[in-house]
């Protein structure tokens, strides 16, 4: 009977083996938030050349001591992109103004369309699917896992994009989403009109990544991202 187990074992991790299509590729994971070895890097706290204004010229946002600071036009990145994680840490103004949505405001947008919402919402009450690290205007988060005004926080943030069948349908993308290291969306679909601004339709491969200018000084650091496709 051991032998006859033991021979099936054999069989099945054969039979395994065989079908294993390729060795994973050695990636040297980072510390505490840093870039693995296989990330683009879109800000290291030095420079924002990997980003530009939404009218083409170069960023004008303020970078000091290790972040930058919005500065009153949205960013975009140069390089577009289809599936990602993303990994990117923000800060909303230390002295509180404003309150629900005017309360420091601004978002990750991937392809420039699908907004995963930045706002203060320590004690800020808004709608559910407005407030922070929700899918904005489609789903709220889990749980509000947000930190104080001023303190940093982190996205991580698994996105795939909405793509066209064969069909001629859209076939839903994905957002997963840990906002402080909590999972706030758990592998929500994404549907090809679930743009915060209309004027986008339909689905794209790729896209550029966005940081969104609302009005408030918010601070952004520690940008990278691993292509998934
Ligand atoms: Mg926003």
């Amino acid at each position: 009977m051991k032998c006859r187990l033991s021979l099936l074992a054999v069989i099945s991790f054969t039979l395994l083996a065989a079908t294993d299509p390729k060795e994973p590729a050695v990636v040297t994971a980072g510390v505490a938030g840093s870039p693995p070895s296989d990330a683009i890097v879109l800000f290291d706290g030095k420079d924002l050349s990997a980003w530009k204004s939404e009218d083409g010229t170069p960023s004008k946002w303020a970078v000091t001591d290790g972040y930058a600071e919005m500065r009153g036009k949205s960013i975009l990145t140069r390089q577009e992109f289809g599936s990602i994680q993303l990994h990117i840490e923000w800060a909303s103004p230390a002295e509180v103004k404003g309150e629900g949505q005017g309360r420091g405001n601004s978002g990750v947008y991937f392809q420039g369309r699908y907004e995963i919402q930045v706002l203060d919402s320590w004690r800020n009450k808004t709608y559910f699917n407005g407030q922070a690290s929700a899918f904005y205007g489609h789903n709220a988060p889990l749980v509000n896992a947000s930190r104080k005004p001023g303190e940093w926080q982190a996205y991580d943030i698994i996105f795939h994009p909405p793509t066209p069948s064969a069909e001629g349908k859209i076939v839903p993308g994905s957002f997963t989403v840990f906002h402080n290291g909590v999972l706030v969306q758990d592998h929500i679909p994404i549907s090809g009109d679930a743009t915060t601004s209309a004027k986008f339709s339909g689905a794209t491969p790729t896209g550029p990544l966005m940081l969104q200018d609302h009005g408030n000084p918010v601070r952004y650091r520690n940008i990278w991202l691993r292509k998934l496709d």
